[in-house]
This record gives C-alpha cells, sequence and structure tokens, in this order.
C-alpha cells in the first residue's frame, strides 16, 4: 500500500492542474482516472473536441458562402466528414498526451481505475487488479456527466448527448436539440453549418437563461439568419425512437397545444450533474447538496478533514477554467497559503458565431440587486477591423457602477468576444472603471476599439457612432 501527501481523483481540468500543482510545491502526488485517455472531459469529449469541429464547421460555411465575395473562386466546395472528425482526433490526442508528459515531468504518479472510499484516508483503486492508497489529502475533482431524462433512453446514435454529437458519421437531415444552452447551441451551430435543420426546443421563454437579457435576443436573431428554428416555452413529452429516425411529443407551455415532429437525430443538452455516485461518498458521511453536487466550505473543503473537492463536482458554473483555478487555489490552501478566487470575474463564452462572451453580473442581475448602474453599448457595424472581416454582427455592453463607474458586468456578441472578454475580466479584477478603459490606447483597427467605444458610450462620448 502506497502512502501518499495529495492523491486527485479525476484528471480533468481541475484535477491534473491540482496534481501539477502539488508536485510544483513537492507534494508526493498521485492521479487516479478512470478513463485511459487523460484530460477528463474538457479534453476529451467536452471543450475541445467542440471547439476543433466549431472551427471546422465554420471554415466550410465561409468558404462555401463568402469565397466569391472576396474574389476567390475555389470550385465546388465538398464535406469530408471523416477527414474533419480525424482532424478533431489527432487534436485531442495531442493535448491528453500533453497531460501525460506533464505528469510524468513532474513525477506525478499516474493510476488508471475507479477510485472509491474506504475510509476518510484510504481509497481503493479498481482496474484489471485492485489497489488500496493512501494519503494525508484527498482532491475529488471528478467532474460531471450529461443530464438524461427519464422515459428519453440515450443511444448515442439517434438520442445522444454532447458525446454522441461529437461523433456523428453522417450528417443527419434533421436534429432537434433540447436545451438552448451553450452546449446546446454550439452543437447545433456545427452540424446546421455542415448541413443539418437544427430545431432548438427550450422550455424558457428565452435561450442561454444565464446570459444577459438583451445579448440572449440578439443572439438567437443572429442564429435564426443563419437557419436554426427555436421553439421556445416548449417541452419534450416524449420520445419514440423508430428504425429511421425518432419521433418527438412537444407540448407548448403557453397554449398546451401537442405536436409530434420527426427528427433523424435528437440531442439532450439539458444540462449536466456533479458525479459523485460510486466514490462511497456516503459511507464516509461526505454532505453533498440537493443537486448531488459536493458541499464545500471556502477553503474547497467537505466536511470531513483532509477530503476537498473542486470543478464541476462542486456548486457553481461547470467550466474549465473555474475547475482549474480550483485546483491551484485548492492545492495552495493545503499547502498553508493563503489564496482567493473571484468567483465575480470567471467569464463564460459560447463559441459560436458571432459569439458570446459574458463577464460579472447581467443588467437583470442589478436591477435584481437595485444596484444603480450606467449601461455603454458600441456596434461592430462602425468598427472598422470588423468590417474588413465581414464580422460586423453584435456589439458590447458595459455596464458600470452609476457613482463609482467601477465595471459591474460587460457582455459582448461578435465574432472575437471570447478573446475580447478578456480586456474586461482583467480590468474588473483590477478594480478598474469604465473611465479608465476609456483611457486605455487600442490599436487600430481592431475589434478591440469597440470595447474602448463602448466605455465612451458609457458617458454618451462614443466618437464613431
Ligand atoms: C460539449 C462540451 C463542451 C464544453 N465546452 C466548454 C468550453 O468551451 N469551455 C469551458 O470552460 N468548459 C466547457 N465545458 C465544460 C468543461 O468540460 C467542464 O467544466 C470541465 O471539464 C470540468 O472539469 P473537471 O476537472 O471538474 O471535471 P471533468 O473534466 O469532467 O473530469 C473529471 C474526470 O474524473 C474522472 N472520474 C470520474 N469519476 C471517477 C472515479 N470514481 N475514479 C477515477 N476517475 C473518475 C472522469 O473520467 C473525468 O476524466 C464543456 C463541456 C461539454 C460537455
Amino acid at each position: 500500500m502506497e502512502d501518499f501527501d495529495l492523491i486527485v481523483i479525476g484528471a480533468g481540468p481541475g484535477g491534473y492542474v491540482a496534481a501539477i500543482r502539488a508536485a510544483q510545491l513537492g507534494m508526493k502526488v498521485a492521479c487516479v482516472e478512470k478513463e485511459t485517455s487523460l484530460g477528463g472531459t474538457c479534453l476529451n469529449i467536452g471543450c475541445i473536441p467542440s471547439k476543433t469541429l466549431l472551427n471546422s464547421s465554420e471554415k466550410y460555411v465561409e468558404f462555401k458562402n463568402s469565397a466569391e465575395e472576396h474574389g476567390i473562386k475555389s470550385g465546388k466546395i465538398d464535406l469530408d466528414l471523416s477527414k474533419l472528425m480525424q482532424r478533431k482526433e489527432k487534436i485531442v490526442k495531442q493535448l491528453t498526451a500533453g497531460v501525460g508528459f506533464l505528469f510524468k515531468k513532474n513525477s506525478i504518479t499516474h493510476l488508471i481505475g475507479v477510485a472509491s472510499f474506504i475510509d476518510e484516508k484510504n481509497i481503493k483503486v479498481k482496474s484489471t487488479k485492485e489497489l488500496t492508497l493512501s494519503a494525508k489529502n484527498f482532491i475529488i475533482a471528478t467532474g460531471s456527466s450529461s443530464m438524461e431524462r427519464p422515459g428519453i433512453s440515450v443511444d448515442e446514435k439517434k438520442i445522444v448527448t454532447s458525446t454522441g454529437a461529437l461523433s456523428l458519421l453522417v450528417v443527419p437531415k434533421t436534429m432537434l436539440v433540447i436545451g438552448g444552452g451553450y452546449i446546446g447551441l454550439e452543437m447545433g451551430s456545427v452540424w446546421s453549418r455542415l448541413g443539418t435543420q437544427i430545431t432548438v426546443i427550450e422550455k424558457m421563454d428565452r435561450i442561454v437563461p444565464n446570459m444577459d437579457g438583451e445579448i440572449a435576443f440578439e443572439f438567437m436573431k443572429s442564429l435564426q439568419k443563419q437557419g436554426i428554428e427555436f421553439k421556445l416555452s416548449h417541452k419534450v413529452v416524449s420520445t419514440k425512437t423508430g428504425s429511421k429516425d425518432v419521433e418527438v411529443t412537444m407540448v407548448s407551455e403557453k397554449d398546451k397545444k401537442q405536436i409530434k415532429n420527426k427528427y433523424d437525430v435528437v440531442l439532450m443538452a439539458i444540462g449536466r450533474k456533479p458525479n459523485t455516485e460510486g466514490l462511497n461518498l456516503e459511507k464516509i458521511g461526505v454532505q453533498l447538496n440537493d443537486q448531488k453536487a459536493i458541499k464545500i466550505d471556502q477553503n474547497y473543503k467537505t466536511n470531513i478533514d483532509g477530503i476537498y473537492a473542486i470543478g464541476d463536482v462542486v456548486p457553481g458554473p461547470m467550466l474549465a477554467h473555474k475547475a482549474e483555478e480550483e485546483g491551484i487555489a485548492c492545492v495552495e490552501i493545503i499547502n498553508s497559503q493563503k489564496t482567493h478566487i473571484n468567483y465575480n470575474t470567471i467569464p463564460a463564452i459560447v463559441y459560436t458565431n458571432p459569439e458570446v462572451a459574458s463577464v460579472g453580473k447581467t443588467e437583470e442581475q442589478l436591477k435584481e440587486l437595485n444596484t444603480e448602474y450606467k449601461v455603454g453599448k458600441f456596434p461592430f457595424k462602425a468598427n472598422g477591423r470588423a468590417l474588413t472581416t465581414s464580422q460586423s454582427t453584435g456589439f458590447v455592453k458595459i455596464l458600470a457602477d452609476k457613482k463609482t463607474d467601477l465595471i459591474l458586468g460587460a457582455h459582448i456578441i461578435g465574432h472575437d468576444a471570447g478573446q475580447l472578454i478578456a480586456e474586461i475580466v482583467t480590468a474588473m479584477e483590477f478594480g478598474g472603471s469604465s473611465e479608465d478603459i476609456a483611457r486605455i490606447c487600442h490599436a487600430h483597427p481592431t475589434t478591440s476599439e469597440a470595447i474602448k467605444e463602448a466605455a465612451l458610450n458609457i458617458d454618451g462620448r462614443s466618437i464613431h457612432i
């Protein structure tokens, strides 16, 4: 039986980053991962493969629809889906192998197998044989998996989760996406661009419910223009899988009218649930909340000394960068260092085209909090660089405190939104005001000038509108 300073369970972005940081700090570390490939959901079946497919599919529509406008004659554009998928797999392999390399470089013991607690200081790891390991501290970083609904049985062929939607072998003619959150919209965009007629069904009366309402409205309009249909305030009642397609019965929340439609593929994208089953947490008394996420204190410690939890398995936004930050913070706390994460400056991005990026409070949240605020906006259609790239959809919206001018939130819909938001994240982290942004020199011509202009717009000083 081997004894470690720290055992991390799960090698996703939370777990593998925690293991590396602990090794840097001189701890004897093991990381147990049940899959043979390291990197967790993010690298294998999440962020990386989805962004790879988004990139390929974006290039496909761009060549198909805009080459001529640029004076480029390219002949007939055809799709080779298996090649597109091969590129995705190659990138996933490169990155997951990279984590293995980092584990070796940092002398981290990598164990493949399913971990479960024997008691507060010992775990067993089950693979071809069973191992018992002990440690002074444990970090549970077991992540999350797609939520399913009773009565809708996922086969990852006709009724798929995001995992199946990342590896379809043919382009379906029609697809129903259940859920208007970011995963459904990203995967819907991929297949829509490749030729599938996408319908998104959402039980609420808007998409991306956690994002700023004005941005969400603009986002939906833009996706509609690309051919994606939306059924808002609708719920799926039942599904019946046939030999060729899936018959879906839906009901309108408003008039209770039922509709039946057939789709080649149905994508379940109704959210994700924390992976807490099978760890034997009940035996050692680790407390969970009502959503079955692990309860932690401000130091990522569960109610049991020496057992910590981070990432998707704990409450909060299920995002890779949040998991990574928590991995580092948690290890530094175990190492008796002082550390802090500002949860108000964790950005969230939807990698569609246009992208949607958000940090801090939405306008709806500020109203709810009775905070007095100012709004500054600037459209990309008035930005030179956006016009040169034919990517002028969307706008920047900055929310600042009415009295202090501190930036309270920013929401961007536009081609580069995911990159652009970093400036606001930094400004907010440094306690910046809209005046600070307005006085920073932004290179010309760049889309970042739209951020400066939105900041100027807070006091009606935009130059280019
Ligand atoms: C399609 C999709 C797209 C996404 N895109 C983005 C994005 O663009 N940006 C972003 O920030 N986030 C994105 N996410 C979310 C992101 O993947 C997660 O937030 C992130 O992976 C969470 O990291 P984690 O380390 O907490 O858990 P995970 O990455 O889920 O890793 C947990 C690991 O623990 C392992 N494990 C579980 N139980 C055990 C056990 N008992 N024993 C041993 N190992 C175990 C699992 O096999 C897994 O490898 C996306 C998710 C999906 C599904």
